[in-house]
């Protein structure tokens, strides 16, 4: 049947699906799937900010040539160079939406909003929200959402596969809603904006991350996936084993926090020239072996040398968080760990979103774009979910909307069963991936643990594709299966890199390799 109904469809509404959707819902309608409250997801949790190059002391080319040393030698340089170059733009469209960004107290600055300095960065250019950039840029960007007439939001539909084939290419979405009952979802165009595949792990820095679902739904197309071996571990997630996950922003070290290890020694200067403001991969490793050094389960973050005041009203949120769980940070240290933050890999796209399936874009953190190589420098991110979001919105200004036609769609996949799952089989059985992710595909990776993860994951698919042949579908169901899929690629882009590079560190392969580095490229038929 042919949908004559030229609509956009954009799966996912964090910063890249929903700054998507305000840069082209005067040109098509659009709708949009947010199955969720604002906790899903990464973005309403980032605290540290955006980077763009903003002050006038401060040039891109410096901008490039730290992110292309993040990165570690895997960043495509035309990636970087666009994504830099369209920084300022992209936060001039915040500031145009009424972003409330902080502004710089001090009347001699000569740019008036505050710039912060994180990791790998050589000047201060991350504007920033004070330490609750996510929410407020979340909230602007949905205001205006909400407010348009062009963009339906649908927060009861969870995409489960895209609808098309090799062939045809993209054409919409097929989703369940919170009842098990499927609907099809026909575009002319549709952008995955997801989110990463941090999920995979067991401790995380934001609540519920996603788990890779977009990639997986993207590859089942057709389309490549590349670097998935490069997942960002965050140096500092509050230790606090009765609460929710908690980001401690690198931000804080840039003010001058202090890491010291459980017997009170500041470890990083011993490590690295940069000390605490080392790249994350360099600070997470640091952290980890000095906890399996002391055997403990996290090392302090120390602020208490810094004016009381710098640390409560340049961080208010982090502060008060900590004071609710019963820590005054500006008098003790705050006792962080390591935890799954950052996915550097994703769907293969051109500098337009463009996956190589037709009709089909990615953006945000579901996308690798080529910026981030190996190693994602901080508050780069943001930056990319919006720089890429209008790359994709110009592309699309430009293209007239195809009709979709679904007669050739296949089949939902999963059982026409009626039965329910019963729910806790599932969250238990995703508990146990997390934790062979976790335990033998972590910070420091070995070639016997990767074996042993791709022996275990493999029990795991089983389990779950007999589930999925027995129950009605579920969204957790189809989750589970999605995220055990994209672990066993994931363990297989890291068994087969024969070197350390980067967030990638195995203790068998130590070094570089000889030789141009080579991003990994996955298909889903070579899983
Ligand atoms: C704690 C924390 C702090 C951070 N701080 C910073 C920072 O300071 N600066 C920076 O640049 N970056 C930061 N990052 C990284 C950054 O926040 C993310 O990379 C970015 O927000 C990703 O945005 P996104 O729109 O791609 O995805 P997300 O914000 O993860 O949104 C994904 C969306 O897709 C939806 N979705 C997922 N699966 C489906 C499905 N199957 N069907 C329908 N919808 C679906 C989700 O519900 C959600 O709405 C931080 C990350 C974390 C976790």
């Amino acid at each position: 049947m042919k949908h004559p109904d030229p609509s956009l469809l954009i799966v996912g509404g964090g910063a890249a699906g929903l700054a998507l959707a305000l840069e082209l819902a005067d040109r098509r309608p659009i709708t949009l799937l947010r199955p969720s409250s604002d906790d899903h997801g990464a973005s309403r949790w980032a605290q540290g900010g955006i980077a763009a190059v903003l002050s006038p002391d401060d040039d891109i080319e410096a901008h490039i040539r730290d992110t292309l040393a993040a990165g570690d030698g895997l960043c495509e340089a035309a990636a970087v160079r666009h994504t830099v170059t369209h920084g300022r733009a992209a936060i001039e469209w915040l500031l145009g939406l009424g972003m409330p960004f902080t502004r710089d107290p001090d009347p001699r600055s000569r740019y008036p909003y505050h710039l912060t300095r994180e990791g790998g960065h050589g000047a201060r250019r991350v504007i920033h929200a004070a330490d609750a950039t996510g929410r407020v840029l979340i909230e602007t960007l949905l205001d205006h959402v909400r407010r348009h007439p062009h963009i339906r939001l649908r927060d009861d539909l969870t995409a489960i596969e895209l609808l098309g084939s090799r062939e045809t290419g993209c054409l919409g979405a097929r989703c369940l809603d919170p009842q098990g009952q499927l609907h099809e979802l026909p575009a002319s165009d549709t952008v995955l904006a997801t989110g990463g595949a941090s999920g995979l792990y067991q401790h995380t820095t934001s609540p519920h991350p996603a788990c890779g679902e977009g990639m997986i739904m993207a590859a089942e197309l057709g389309a490549e996936l590349r670097n998935l071996e490069f997942q960002q571990f965050h140096p500092t997630c509050l230790y606090d084993p009765e609460g929710s996950p908690f980001l401690i922003s690198e931000a804080l070290r840039g003010e001058g926090g202090y890491l010291r290890n459980i017997k009170g020694h500041r470890f990083m200067p011993d490590i690295d020239p940069r000390a605490e403001l080392a790249p994350r991969d360099i600070v997470a490793r640091a952290i980890d072996a000095e906890m399996q050094r002391d055997q403990c389960r996290h090392v302090w973050l120390d602020m208490t040398h810094l004016p009381r005041q710098v640390v409560s009203q340049q961080f208010p949120t982090i502060y008060s968080h900590c004071v609710e769980r019963g820590l005054d940070i500006t008098r003790d240290p705050i006792p962080v760990v390591p935890a799954a933050h950052y996915s550097c890999g994703g769907i293969a796209t051109d500098l337009t979103g463009f996956t190589g399936v037709p009709h089909l874009y990615a953006i945000g953190e579901v996308a690798h774009t080529g910026l981030h190589g190996a190693n994602r420098m901080a508050s780069n991110s943001l930056l990319e979910c919006l720089v890429f979001a209008h790359a994709v919105a110009d592309v699309l200004k430009r293209t007239e909307p195809v009709p979709s036609d679904t007669t050739t769609t296949s089949a939902p996949a999963g059982s026409a069963s009626n039965i329910c799952i019963d729910p806790t089989h599932v969250k238990a059985l995703m508990a146990h991936l997390r934790s062979v992710m976790s335990r033998y595909v972590g910070i420091v990776r070995n070639d016997n643990d990767l074996n042993e993860a791709a022996r275990q994951i493999e029990a795991i698919r089983e389990q779950s594709r007999q589930m999925q042949s027995h129950y009605r579908p579920d969204p957790a169901l189809s989750q589970l299966n999605h995220a055990a899929r994209l672990a066993t690629l994931t363990v297989a882009a890291a068994q087969a890199r024969r070197e350390s590079r980067g967030l990638h560190y195995n203790r068998d392969c130590p070094s570089h390799a000889s030789g141009i580095p080579r991003p990994s490229r996955q298909y889903l038929n070579s899983d």
